[in-house]
């Protein structure tokens, strides 16, 4: 079986996402051949080799410099035999380039795997439907079968320093409609779909009615000034884990934190290994976006409250007496 990976980068800086995917399909005893376009990209082409692809297909062109699907689909369409299927990360490109792709090779596209599996010359694949209630198995009728794979739903696969194999440039196509003007950073830190470690706030971290704001808030301005406080907690114990920051939905649409941050249905969709929900009910469409994390932990006030079903840890009380001592623990465990 012939597969191409598209290996998602940004910059030159390849998603771990990207990584996986060359490991799932190599997983299957497949023929990999990693897709890297862009601009200034024989590194990631390099690493691509290292990292398990048996060779790459590489448009180097600067009319690559930034991602836009049209032109990239329509380089991949032309790089070569189509394989039998394409593999793909579940981010926002490889989203996008995923339903291009399959508009110009006329195929189906299996978004958001967790796993896959060969049955004859046909993938298998399994994801997540209903919110994450039910694991359903799906395949492609046509060819190529187009997967997008979950981050950090397979494992990424050891690098092999200095392994080599065939680069082979591929022409870019370049005819397009659109262009990018310039991108601004929306903040640092660590991105939540690629995180090992999430900690995460809700409309509890607003709770605290001891906590004082300063004079002349209207009531909206307070009750931001106190999540903001109750969110520099959840900050703290991310800092001292090396974690990214997550949010419930009613945290962000109340303008504690910027949407960049949401988890859920409706934001991201991770899996990371530790996830740590503070002041968050555990709505189904929250749990849709973190219940395949491997360790939940859930600290809310209300014993009662649905995250709980799915945390292997649960902390009853309040978040802003119990999350410093956490986060102490943490640090003394750890020597911070
Ligand atoms: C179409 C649709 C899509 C949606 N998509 C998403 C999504 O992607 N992500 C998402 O998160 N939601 C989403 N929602 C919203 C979802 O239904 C919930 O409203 C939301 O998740 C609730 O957020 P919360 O748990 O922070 O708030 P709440 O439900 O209000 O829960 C707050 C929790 O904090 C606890 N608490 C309060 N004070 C403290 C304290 N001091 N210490 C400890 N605990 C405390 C409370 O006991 C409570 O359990 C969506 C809804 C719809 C209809």
């Amino acid at each position: 079986m012939n597969i191409w990976v598209y290996i998602d980068h940004f910059k030159g800086t390849a998603l771990p996402t990207s990584w996986e995917a060359v490991g799932a399909a190599k997983s299957l005893g497949a023929n990999v051949t990693g897709l890297v376009l862009g601009a200034g990209v024989e590194p990631v082409a390099k690493q691509a080799l290292e990292f398990g692809a048996d060779s790459v297909l590489m448009s180097d062109d600067p009319a690559l410099a930034d991602f836009r699907a049209e032109v990239f689909a329509s380089t991949i369409a032309a790089a070569g035999e189509i394989p039998d299927a394409i593999f793909l990360p579940t981010s926002t490109r490889g989203r996008e380039l995923a339903a291009m792709l399959a508009i110009d090779l006329n195929s189906g596209v299996l978004v958001d795997v967790t796993s896959v599996e060969l049955s004859g010359d046909k993938l298998v694949v399994t994801r997540p439907i209903y919110s994450g209630k039910i694991l359903q198995k799906e395949t492609c009728a046509s060819k190529p079968q187009i997967v997008t794979l979950r981050g950090r739903a397979f494992p990424k696969p050891q690098l092999t320093a200095g392994k080599s194999g065939e680069i082979k440039k591929v022409a870019a196509k370049t005819d397009a409609l659109t262009s990018v003007e310039g991108y601004s950073a929306s903040e640092g830190g660590v991105s939540l779909t690629d995180a090992g470690v999430i900690v995460s706030g809700g409309r509890g971290v607003s709770n605290n009615p001891s906590l004082q704001p300063p004079a002349g808030l209207d009531e909206k301005a307070a009750e931001i000034w106190r999540a903001q406080q109750g969110f520099k907690l959840v900050g703290d114990l991310a800092s001292v884990l090396g974690a990214a920051m997550g949010a419930s939905r009613a945290a962000v649409d109340a303008g504690y934190i910027p949407y960049s941050h949401q988890v859920g249905q409706t934001g991201k969709v991770v899996s990371p290994d530790l996830y740590i929900a503070c002041g968050i009910s555990g709505a189904i469409q929250h749990l849709a976006g973190m219940r395949t994390s491997k360790v939940n932990v859930a600290i809310n006030k209300d014993a009662d409250a649905p995250i709980f079903k799915v945390a292997r840890y649960g902390i009853v009380g309040d978040l802003f007496a119990i999350l410093p001592e956490v986060t102490e623990a943490f640090k003394k465990k750890l020597g911070k």
